[in-house]
């Protein structure tokens, strides 16, 4: 069985952290392919080298002097290659860097040098392999990621080289210039890498034990999620809980492989595991918890709505004409209640509602900004009861007035609105009630 290995920018931010990287790989034969970040933030008022090559490019482009950015970038990778003793020097490739932001500045490319110039240090810290990312992952001409074009290529290259490092983030774009993915965008290319070589695992390395049941800023220590499936992330995931780069569930879930979140600093922790299907059930009947701020409701009442049948999509349409994706829909037998972001509504909210009451013609028609939105998400739900008496329990208990409930067929999530100001109570309130 093969293993991807990818290493966050802290995971390799500095010569010891590359040490234990370097450990962990060497540690296990089946870790083939390791794909690095850029060395990211050695501590809290550090800057990581993507952002001092973002930086680069911005004076570069206006013609401006960008040596100090540029100095700082190439201090971090000289002080990794001392730490490591290894005998290598990356002055041709900073040339070529330096040269390029004088005479041709590009965005892209020089962001991506992060990950090429840590990957060719990788590769020669491990003694294997370097196969550049341009090289066998490319991008369509609208810039999205060209699976067709890349697997091929990508297989038959990785079949061919024992253990190899490729470069997380970036690829080659149609017209022949480097590309990158949006940013944290190298869990993406671990991501690919894990299925073009078919892996048993495809493990990311990070600076947590791995995924946590609630925002560790509203509860302080949350327990660790063990194992949780792609769907309960992306619900966990789309409520705000960080996690991986969001494209980069795709490519594994596709290909069936799991992804194990590891931490670089902790390497005899399990982790959480994230999977297609799981008999495992969680230890707490829910998953997680994850929420967000700022909806808005817009409840339309009418007599006997019910009766018309296209009375919900003339109502869609006024959202979608003004580009406003709907976020819930719970309704009652004469009202309908349109649940959307507050960002997204303000903007043409008095279109929206002029053309509500003309195509409807509804006999009230209110809206409530500031309503957060919470979710609570576990695939164990549906095989349990009261479950959702539990959460309301517990939010009646802490006095929170519950505006909105939203519980889809699938039961895999229950979604409760308050008032923001009652957010992180009822966060707490939630959390407590179903694992302290
Ligand atoms: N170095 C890039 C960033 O900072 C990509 C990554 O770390 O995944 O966004």
């Amino acid at each position: 069985m093969k293993k991807v290995v990818k290493f966050g920018g802290s995971s390799l931010a500095d010569a010891g952290q590359f040490m234990k990287a370097g450990a962990i790989v060497r540690s296990d034969e089946s870790r083939v392919y390791v794909v690095p970040s850029a060395p990211g933030k050695r501590n809290s008022s550090d800057i990581k080298i993507t952002d001092l090559l973002y930086e680069c490019y911005e004076l570069a482009v206006k013609g401006q002097n960008f040596y100090e950015p540029f100095l700082a970038v190439k201090d971090r990778y000289n002080e990794i290659i001392q730490g490591l003793s290894l005998n290598l020097s990356l002055s041709e490739a900073f040339d070529a860097i330096e040269d390029k932001l004088l005479h041709d500045p590009e965005k892209d490319y020089t962001a991506s040098r992060g990950e090429y110039l840590n990957g060719l240090i990788m590769a020669e810290y491990l003694g294997c392999e370097f196969i550049d990312a341009a090289d066998v992952i490319f991008f369509d001409a609208s810039g999205s990621f060209d699976a067709g074009m890349t697997y091929p290529v990508l297989s038959a290259r990785l079949e061919e080289a024992g253990r190899a490092v490729v470069p997380g983030f970036y690829g080659l774009g149609k017209d022949g210039k480097i590309r990158t993915f949006s940013r944290g965008g190298s869990d993406i290319t671990g991501s690919i890498v894990a299925s073009a070589c078919k892996a048993g695992v495809y493990e990311n390395w990070t600076d947590v034990s791995g995924l946590l049941m609630a925002d560790p800023h509203i509860i302080p220590g949350p327990a660790l999620i063990s194992s949780i499936t792609y769907r309960e992330l992306r619900e966990l995931a789309y409520m705000g809980a960080s996690v991986m780069h969001e494209d980069a569930i795709f490519p594994v879930k596709n290909a069936g492989i799991p992804i194990n979140i590891r931490n670089t600093n902790s390497p005899q922790d399990p982790g959480t595991w994230i999977v297609g299907n799981t008999a495992r059930r969680s230890k707490y009947t829910i998953t997680g918890i994850a929420g967000r701020k700022d909806f808005c409701s817009i409840v339309i009442a009418k007599d006997l709505m019910h009766s018309q049948p296209d009375f919900y999509r003339k109502v869609a349409q006024c959202f979608e004409e003004n580009n406003i994706p709907i976020e819930h829909l719970p309704s009652g037998i004469d009202t309908m209640t349109v649940i959307v972001h507050e960002s997204k509504f303000i903007e043409h909210e008095q279109e929206v509602l002029s053309r509500i009451a003309a195509s409807v013609e509804p006999e009230s028609l209110e809206v409530e900004a500031g309503i957060a939105l919470i979710a609570v998400v576990g695939r164990s739900m549906k095989s349990q009861t009261g479950t959702a008496a539990k959460i309301f329990q517990a939010l009646a208990d802490s006095r929170i007035n519950v505006r909105m409930i939203d519980q889809g067929a699938s039961e895999l999530n229950i979604i409760v609105g308050v008032l923001n100001e009652d957010f992180d109570r009822a966060v707490r309130a939630i959390y407590n009630s179903f694992v302290n």
